[in-house]
């Protein structure tokens, strides 16, 4: 495939002072400099210094992250893959598994990785492809005490297990990063098309979403004391990027993360190779959950990217002991950007997120009026076990 000609220049300068934005916002978060002219901010990180190791410029190295929040002799080491480039340019952070179940973005920080030329690279990367190792093992979300690790960034050193180790990371990692990428899927039996999650108020962030070639993009500030929204109150700026559902590796969903991915560090100037999309442009949507009224078995007619009208079938709740059939119609056009799994619904469950095309400006003010869209999709199964209320 070839790239569109179409706006190549506008994209380029779009994408440069992107870059510049960036780096810009980088060195103000780790005060590298006092206030520098532009090209001094452009200039290499002169070291990488990570976990007590110093990684030379043009090596990949393979280090390991303990948390303390476990027995001593029991803990298990997260490996964590550092890729010292060559030549000047961000920290660019990849952190997946940050719920263990979810599978999707352990492969493509790994194929992101494997496929650099560390000779060739600008900049460094820093990638967790498995941060909540203890639900990895377990195949779980949740850390062993049931908590929901990105639940409680940026932590506290004397808090509960999981804020110690949310401090930890935060502290060892997440303080080295110019910019991140958390990388989820939806929750269990919630399936998501790929789509970038940001705070388009933060202009760094806004312009990061610009980069991730023809992705969707949604608005949201991001759950309180979640990694995105710690990392963007420190002044990382930060996006989740979503795909597919947990417990599987989806190729297709994980091409696409890829490519987003890719897309990202060639516009930061960080690699020379390019990934090519049909249509490379951000698509915005501001979007509208469609809960059912009647519990039963769920049937859907749809499936995960379509495009639906105002009024159409998006499928059927069956009572299965009453046979009682409740039909779900889309209330408004557009696309169908999450959604459930056939399985077993209460009255109320979340089913079909549709999201309608919009202008990122647009987005931010759709969002601002529709408070009643959960954060996220899993937010609800969090507040109904009961632990994500609970004070620090
Ligand atoms: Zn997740």
């Amino acid at each position: 495939m070839r790239p569109s000609s179409r706006g190549t220049a506008r994209r380029a300068f779009r994408l440069l002072s992107f870059a510049v934005i960036l780096l810009a916002a980088s060195s103000a978060t780790h005060a590298q400099t006092n206030a520098a002219p532009q090209t001094a901010e452009l200039k290499p990180k002169s070291r990488v210094r990570l976990l007590g190791q110093e990684i030379p410029p043009g090596t990949r190295q393979r280090l390991h992250w303990t948390s303390g929040a476990a027995i001593e002799g029991f803990a298990t080491p997260t490996p964590v893959i550092v890729l010292n480039g060559r030549g000047p340019g961000p920290v660019l952070c990849l952190t997946a598994a940050i719920h263990g179940d979810e599978l999707n973005g352990i492969e493509v920080v790994r194929r992101v990785l494997d496929d650099v030329d560390v000779e060739e690279l600008n900049g460094a990367i820093i990638g967790v492809p498995i941060v909540n190792i203890h639900g990895f093992y377990r195949g779980t979300r949740y850390l062993p005490d049931r908590r929901d690790l990105n639940r409680h960034f940026p932590g506290n050193p004397r808090g509960s297990a999981a804020t110690r180790i949310a401090h930890s990371f935060f502290t060892e990692i997440v303080s080295h990063c110019s910019a991140l990428i958390d990388l989820h899927t939806g929750s269990l039996n919630r399936t998501n098309l790929p789509q970038v999650r940001a705070n388009l108020n933060i202009p760094s962030v806004a312009r990061m979403t610009q980069a991730f070639g023809a992705t969707v993009v949604l608005h949201s500030i991001g759950d309180r004391k979640s990694l995105r929204r710690a990392a963007t109150e420190a002044g990382i700026p930060a996006v989740t990027f979503e795909m597919g559902e947990p417990m599987r590796v989806q190729p297709e969903q994980v091409e696409h993360g890829v490519k987003a991915v890719q897309t990202l560090m060639y516009a930061l100037g960080m690699t020379r190779q390019r990934r090519y999309w049909g249509d490379p442009e951000p698509v915005y949507y501001a979007s509208k959950w469609v809960r059912v009224d009647q519990g039963g078995i769920l049937f859907s007619d749809v499936a995960l990217g379509e495009y639906v009208s105002e009024g159409e079938l998006l499928g059927v709740v069956i009572d299965p002991i009453s046979n009682n059939q409740y039909r779900i119609y889309s209330p408004l056009s557009g696309r169908v950007l999450g959604m459930a799994l056939n399985q077993v619904v209460l009255p109320g469950f979340a089913a079909y997120r549709i999201g309608t095309q919009t202008s990122p400006s647009g987005v931010v003010k759709n969002r601002e009026q529709e408070t009643s869209i959960p954060e996220d999709d899993y937010e609800e199964e969090g507040l109904e076990d009961g632990l994500e209320d609970e004070p620090e």
